[in-house]
């Protein structure tokens, strides 16, 4: 009485282990659980797991489905291997009640911090113009570092190019992990940015033969250096009372109008 793969219909031998996605009636061969099985044993574990995340989770769930979806099943096979997987992220989130919350609040958070990103003014230099500094919070950095092969990378016809896409990838990881480093201090701009660049060349002489030079991958690394400040745009508070004697008070000193009319111009506002 062998058992069939829902999948390939092939029987389930007896050295094969029976698989399904958890709570599934729809038995698989190893061989075909195999195509999303990792993914889907990690799911299956983080259900009972206390300190499991939603956006782990649903990391895993990504991939497990997309597996799914480009593994060659039948296209009803493929419909009730989604649903298995569907019913498995439902199982997890009715065991972890907070994870709705988490996964939202987390995207709102993100949405607030990438607009913070986006609108963070950096310079090299110490101000910036129209701007006053209110705060500094300190020194901070970020970095990056990428691994260049010497044969994918010195034998190519395009060293210079790739070495200058190797810089600008890092650069600009560098650069936004500063942010973040401002960010997470409250701040909203980074002045005297540089960067330190170090390249490590490992060639070095064989520990087997002293002889013979060996030749490690290039390791370029890079660090983004400055100081996380809050600023404020000079004016800003004028304009968000929007007190209009204010601006009474500069066609005053304009001598647009005069100290009576402007006294007069008050009464009437208070
Ligand atoms: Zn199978």
């Amino acid at each position: 009485m062998a058992e069939k793969c829902f999948a390939c219909k092939k029987n389930i031998g007896f050295l094969d282990s029976r698989r399904s996605i958890v709570g599934s009636e729809h038995m698989l061969c190893t061989r075909c659980f195999s195509k999303f099985g990792p993914r889907v044993n990690i799911m299956q574990n983080m259900v009972t797991q206390e300190n499991a995340t939603p956006l782990e989770f649903m990391d895993h769930y990504v991939v497990a489905k997309n597996s799914i979806e480009e593994g060659d099943f039948e296209p009803d096979v493929r419909d009730d291997l989604l649903k298995d997987l569907e019913q498995l992220k439902e199982k997890a989130f009715s065991a972890h009640p907070g994870w709705m919350e988490e996964v939202v609040d987390g995207a709102i958070q993100d949405a607030e911090m990438q607009d913070a990103l986006s609108d963070m003014l950096i310079t090299s230099g110490f101000n910036f113009d129209g701007y006053t500094i209110t705060k500094y919070s300190g020194y901070i950095s970020g970095d990056d570092a990428i691994t260049i092969p010497r044969n994918d990378f010195f034998d190519s016809n395009n060293v210079a190019d790739n070495l200058c896409a190797a810089f600008v990838k890092i650069r600009r990881q560098a650069l936004k992990e500063l942010k973040e480093a401002a960010y997470n201090l409250g701040c909203n701009a980074v002045i005297g940015v540089d960067f330190d660049y170090v390249v490590i060349e490992p060639q070095h002489n064989s520990a087997l033969n002293a002889t013979v030079t060996v030749y490690e991958p290039y390791v370029i690394a890079v660090t983004a250096n400055g100081n996380a400040v809050v600023i404020e745009k000079d004016g800003e508070e004028i304009s968000t009372h929007a007190n209009p004697l204010r601006e009474y008070k500069a066609l005053l000193d304009e001598g647009v109008i005069t100290l009576e009319e402007f006294i007069a111009k008050k009464k009437e506002l208070l």
